[in-house]
């Protein structure tokens, strides 16, 4: 996409719709680079922007506390005169005449607005869902909170949804000695983003831990008594007794905001390299984008690593400078004692290539396409991990031969 370059304006008001962790980098991210106007950061959580990551992981288990869940502050904020406006909800977007609409009725103009107003779970689509008790998404602090309070009266526990988060809280209900079924309408865990020999260690993992893991169970009604879930069943006749169920089968991005004000969206909001949007005054960034990749096609990025990164982008392109994001993407997931970390898109790989034994909860899987190297899903192995991240940033990668062999260190191709 070749949007229009932003109308600098280093002393007008910008806003920023979103006090998530790309909202937050993008206000932050502007006064870095020079901004002197007004910064006004509208948030419609009622707090100061927080870590997600915790909330399925650490905060959960209780292993850590709200306040380190801040990231940052309303004081450190106003130190950098960042205006935070908590609680409220950006309504509409005037284009022509620049103006916010906020739902406290208030209107306010803007020289640059950036959109980073994040994801939402995907509801899941059966009758009940929205309406009977003990049902629970894992989006947001509130969310959490509301789940670790349930969970301390629960015995049985299901999981819809064999991804990152329905797993990490599978972990988290195993260890507190709940009994957790996970079911997963796919025929392994995490199918759409890891290889089978990664699926089918977490799957064992899990079940070493008394988790139960059912594949190609697909959920087709829910049942409840008393306004409250009970069960659920499978298409394949069966009942999973569950005293709260946890829904974890991925996110829609909140760009209805944008879609309204005419902007093009699809899968997203579609910004190009540097965030910027079809509209010159208006940025985009995190997870409620789609971003066009130079072969056309869009990419969703649902990370930190992503929003921070398409933040400072943002930021750069309201104040007119062309800052891309092209580096490999990360992840990261918890689980247990085991640590995954991703690096690259492993989407399209022909090749896989374990690196180490999966029984000793150290190994490593290299994708390829085409001999190239695109993607490692590094199990509790770090030392993978950083190499491929300078690897694929540099372009150059081991054969699947030397891949293969753990005696050949990876950091050795970046001498
Ligand atoms: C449980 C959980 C675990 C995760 N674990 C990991 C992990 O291990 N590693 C990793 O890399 N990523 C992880 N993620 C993903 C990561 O947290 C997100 O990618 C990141 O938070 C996206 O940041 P964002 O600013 O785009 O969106 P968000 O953090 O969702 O912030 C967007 C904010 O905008 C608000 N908003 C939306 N619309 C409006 C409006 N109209 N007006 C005002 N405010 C609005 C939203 O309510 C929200 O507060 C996890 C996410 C969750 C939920």
């Amino acid at each position: 996409m070749n949007a229009p370059q932003a109308a600098a304006d280093s002393a007008g008001t910008m806003i920023i719709v979103g006090a998530g962790q790309s909202g937050l980098q993008v206000a932050e991210s502007l006064r870095s680079e020079g901004h002197t106007g007004r910064i006004v950061m509208i948030g419609n959580e009622p707090c100061a922007p927080y870590h997600r990551p915790p909330l399925s992981k650490a905060y959960l288990a209780g292993e850590a506390s709200e306040a380190q869940l801040t990231i940052r502050a309303p004081e450190a904020l106003a130190k950098k005169q960042i205006e935070l406006v908590s609680g409220v909800e950006v309504l509409a977007i005037d284009r022509v005449q620049r103006v916010v609409s906020l739902s406290d009725g208030r209107s306010l103009s803007y020289a640059g607005l950036a959109l980073a107003t994040g994801s939402r779970a995907r509801p899941l689509p059966l009758p009940g869902a929205d309406a009977l008790g003990g049902i629970f998404a894992l989006r947001t602090l509130d969310d959490t909170r509301r789940i670790a309070s349930a969970l301390a009266d629960a015995r049985r526990v299901v999981v819809i949804g064999g991804g990152f988060i329905g797993l990490e809280f599978a972990a988290v209900a195993a260890k507190q000695g709940r009994q957790v079924t996970v079911l997963e309408a796919a025929e392994r865990l995490m199918a759409r983003v890891v290889a089978p020999p990664v699926s089918d260690f977490y799957a064992q993992l899990h079940r070493d831990h008394g988790v139960g893991i059912e594949l190609g169970a697909q959920v087709v009604e829910l049942v409840g008594d008393a306004g409250k879930v009970r069960a659920v069943r499978t298409a394949d006749g069966r009942e999973f007794a569950a005293d709260i169920l946890v829904v974890g089968i991925g996110i829609l991005p909140n760009a209805e905001l944008a879609d309204a004000a005419g902007l093009p969206c699809e899968r997203g909001i579609i910004v190009d390299a540097c965030s910027r949007t079809a509209d010159p005054h208006i940025v985009a960034s995190g997870d409620c984008t789609a971003r066009r990749l130079s072969d056309g096609s869009l990419l969703r990025l649902e990370s930190v690593q992503n929003a921070v990164e398409q933040g400072k982008s943002a930021a750069a392109a309201l104040m007119g400078k062309d800052r891309p994001f092209t580096a490999a993407p990360w992840f990261w997931s918890d689980q247990y004692d085991v640590k995954l970390q991703m690096v690259g898109l492993s989407a399209g790989y022909d090749t896989v290539v374990t690196r180490g034994d999966a029984c000793t909860r150290q190994f490593s899987v290299c994708y390829f396409r085409a001999g190239t190297l695109i993607a490692i899903d590094s199990i509790n192995q770090p030392q993978d991990h950083m190499a491929g991240r300078k690897l694929l940033e540099r372009g150059v990668g081991p054969t699947p031969a030397q891949a293969a062999d753990t005696a050949f260190k990876l950091a050795s191709l970046l001498d």
